[in-house]
């Protein structure tokens, strides 16, 4: 009895939120492999999460059913949402008719179609999503070989970048679908007969000649949408939304289904995972992601420990930790170790330099400085900073690339961690000549917003060193990916020859 007590402690606690046959898919994935799982159990509709503290391994939700509140202890959050689509009838003025309508009504009888003829128009008020060829695709060529319609593809923009489609396409203008691509909406005129069907005229691209179409159905594209609840959800748990509203953007480093938060994992109708394959492969991975033991988010040597006694309680760190491993209980600020991905963002932030972080957080990339031969005449003494995800594993790449001489080079785990006091001590303490930070893209920062800060940072130490009299050029910041060997040696070569240039640093004068 003793020994099933403990063994049901131990089994994994995982949060589902999301509903449809995803949830339920991942939901039994998480059961047979023995994790207990809630707000999903026996196919029941998830509860409205209404809140979330702790972190990894130890997360504590609130949630809402039936307007009552519970709380619950749980290891792992795995966000799946659910499937929306957009109505694009409005888009393409086609409101309130029998002779337009969605891809469901063509399949209800395929073979009701014979004699008779279909347009399916995508892609031209919007990008086709890859879901909506692959059904478009399949639809038409179910129809031709079912009925025998005459079956037409009127689109603009459409994704067959995905594995199969081009094949699909292929066999679809094999069976006798007919495929016309135009430039943009505007090139097709649509009229509307009074209780008729509309009556579709456009410029064949390829023979240049008018083609007027009257079908018995025009069938609209339906893109996927974003789940209207991901915004709530992104809010209580601190994630990142995309500009189309899903959770967590194409992001290199977080792929497949990481998060900003360690712990949660978002899959699935969530992440804008479109076609059912994708989404079925998502929601098996997010329930086996969520069976992995909890993890040392970064090393215990390189977090962030905060100096309670030099603390203003300012919150700073708390709003900026692009984590959420910040935590506030009874006043006190702690960081939690199973979030803290050591990005060295709260520290370089504080005011009250009260963050401090731990030793081996700055590497010294000791076999840079003077690799290649004297040049001759002035030789600038000049510090890199680079971000361990990006540009320290471009440079390691480059067999063949030497720093310029009195190169110094350091490593952070991001750049958002480099403050301005860094960057001005450089010049006026260490004698540097001149400051290069070499961040990742926008958009890929592991920590979201290191980049642009480290961009802002540049610009505020320009603007002080303007303010002095000094050279602004002293200081530059460039972004670079990880395979961007090239660029990482233009950008460093071409700050070095600029610093060469402008001279001496003052206080080196
Ligand atoms: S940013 Fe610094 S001063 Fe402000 S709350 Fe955090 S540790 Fe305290
Ligand atoms: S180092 Fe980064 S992840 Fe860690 S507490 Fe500070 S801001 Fe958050």
């Amino acid at each position: 009895m003793e020994e099933q007590k403990q063994e049901n402690n131990q089994r994994p606690r995982v949060l589902i939120l999301g509903k449809g046959p995803w949830a339920e898919q991942a939901a039994s994935e998480l059961a047979d492999h023995g994790a207990k799982v809630i707000g999903h159990e026996a196919g029941d509709a998830s509860p409205l999460l209404a809140g979330c503290t702790g972190q990894d391994g130890a997360f504590t939700v609130r949630l809402m059913q039936d307007g009552v509140i519970q709380q619950e202890t749980v290891n792992r959050i795995l966000v799946l949402g659910e499937a929306f689509t957009q109505n694009p009838a409005e888009d393409y003025g086609l409101l309130n008719s029998d002779f337009a309508g969605s891809i469901e009504e063509i399949l209800q009888n395929p073979n009701s179609w014979q004699g008779k003829t279909v347009v399916f128009l995508t892609g031209l008020k919007d990008l086709s999503h890859q879901s909506v060829t692959l059904d478009f695709l399949n639809a038409a060529l179910l129809l031709k070989k079912e009925s025998g319609a005459k079956v037409f593809i009127i689109c603009g923009q459409m994704q067959v970048a995905a594995p199969g489609l081009e094949r699909l396409l292929f066999d679809a203008r094999t069976a006798g679908v007919v495929v016309y691509k135009l430039n943009s909406a505007d090139a097709l005129e649509i009229s509307s007969q009074k209780d008729g069907p509309y009556r579709l005229l456009f410029e064949d691209m390829a023979s240049r000649k008018q083609v007027e179409l009257v079908p018995d159905f025009v069938v609209l594209p339906q893109n996927p949408a974003p789940d209207p609840s991901l915004a709530e959800i992104a809010s209580l748990l601190g994630l990142e939304t995309d500009e189309n509203g899903y959770l967590q953007s194409a992001n290199v480093h977080r792929l497949p289904l990481a998060t900003n938060r360690a712990g949660v994992i978002v899959a699935g109708p969530a992440r804008d995972a479109a076609t059912p394959a994708q989404r079925k492969s998502q929601s098996i991975l997010g329930a086996a992601l969520a069976l992995i033991p909890t993890a040392e988010a970064a090393p215990k040597n390189r977090q962030a420990a905060i100096n309670t006694r030099a603390c203003i309680h300012c919150l700073t760190c708390f709003r900026i930790c692009p984590h959420k491993a910040v935590h506030k209980e009874e006043g006190k600020l702690t960081v939690l170790t199973n979030a803290c991905q050591a990005c060295g963002i709260c520290a370089a932030e504080c005011p009250r330099l009260a963050i401090s972080m731990e030793d081996g957080w700055l590497v010294k990339n000791n076999a840079a400085p003077g690799q290649t031969q004297a040049t001759g005449g002035f030789e600038p003494k000049i510090f890199v900073f680079t971000c361990e995800n990006s540009s320290a594993i471009a440079a390691k790449a480059q067999e063949d690339f030497s720093w310029p001489p009195n190169t110094e080079v350091f490593s952070l785990p991001c750049l958002g961690g480099l403050s301005l006091a860094a960057i001005l001590r450089a010049i006026d303490t260490d004698k540097a000549d001149g400051v290069l930070a070499l961040a990742c893209h926008e958009g890929n920062c592991h920590s979201g917003t290191g980049s642009l800060l480290a961009r802002r940072r540049i610009k505020q130490a320009a603007g002080l060193l303007k303010a002095v009299g000094a050279e602004s050029k002293r200081v530059g910041a460039f972004t670079l990916a990880a395979n961007s060997e090239t660029a990482l040696k233009q950008a460093v070569e071409t700050f070095w020859e600029q610093i060469k240039a402008i001279g001496p640093a003052r206080s080196a004068k």
